[in-house]
């Protein structure tokens, strides 16, 4: 038995169907999921994730294309000259400590794997810049390798569903690992996410138009009226997840259509 919130006792069988319903009622909600970090390479990718660390994936892939064209390889970065990177990757913040980063993750890919990002996450641990939330993104996207990767709004929306008590990223990554079969967890990640960014707000959840009401104990935690939840939804498919919920889409104002997710 688990409680999965004040006053709610759940058995750990009824926890596993409806943490499954509620991955099934995700895939139905976010069908556009996807790593929204734009790359074509394992180590477009690695440097995304980097540059993404206190920045929206919006302004990563503002500055990425030219900096992708400019370092191409691993030894590009490796012998970048630091100013002119600084420079470049100004605009995602903290380009001192990134571009630290990135100089040393070319040198390490360099000295110790061929200048190829590894595709095993004991050796992508190992690489400055590169913890385990990342390392997983990488093995996800770039390897189809599956993976789960507990960022803010997947830590939040789990706790919220009460599918774990854990805090630790590292523990929450196992615990909901062992609900859902391994080949479901990148997708499970994006969707996550993309609930997170577009519906379930850290500060204002949208429960008034969230297809996951039923099977949320959280429901409530945010404006529960539709006209209130629908002026919350964020992102281009924002009046399609409206309709999903059962609330007029025309409540959907049409900033919210056009808002970058967070
Ligand atoms: S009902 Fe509310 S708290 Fe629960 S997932 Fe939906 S938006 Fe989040």
């Amino acid at each position: 038995m688990t409680i999965s919130s004040p006053g709610r006792v759940e058995t750990d069988l009824g926890r596993t169907r409806r943490a499954r319903r509620i991955g099934r009622a995700l895939t139905e909600a976010h069908p556009d999921a996807h790593c929204e970090l734009d790359h074509s390479s394992a180590l477009e990718l690695a440097v995304a994730t980097i540059l993404s660390a206190q920045c929206t994936d919006k302004k990563v892939n503002e500055v990425t294309p030219k900096l992708f064209t400019r370092y191409p390889t691993a030894a590009d970065y490796a012998g970048a000259d630091r100013a002119e990177l600084e420079e470049l990757i100004r605009p995602t913040g903290f380009y001192r400590n990134k571009t630290d980063s990135l100089i040393k993750l070319g040198q390490a890919l360099i000295e110790r794997h061929d200048g190829r990002v590894p595709g095993r996450l004991a050796d992508l641990v190992t690489l400055p810049g590169i913890g385990r939330k990342t390392a997983n993104v990488i093995l996800g996207n770039a390897f189809d390798v599956p993976g789960i990767t507990v960022d803010t709004h997947f830590q939040r929306l789990v706790q919220r569903w009460g599918l774990t008590i854990q805090t630790d990223p590292v523990k929450i990554e196992h615990e909901i690992g062992a609900i859902f079969p391994k080949r479901e967890w990148t997708m499970l990640s994006h969707r996550i996410i993309f609930h997170g960014r577009r519906v379930c707000h850290a500060r204002k959840p949208a429960c008034g138009a969230c297809t996951l009401a039923r099977l949320c104990p959280s429901y409530g935690l945010g404006p529960t009226e539709p006209a209130a939840a629908a002026k919350l939804l964020k992102g281009p498919r924002a009046r399609e997840l409206a309709v999903a919920a059962g609330v007029d889409p025309e409540l959907v104002p049409a900033q919210a259509v056009v808002a970058e997710a967070p």
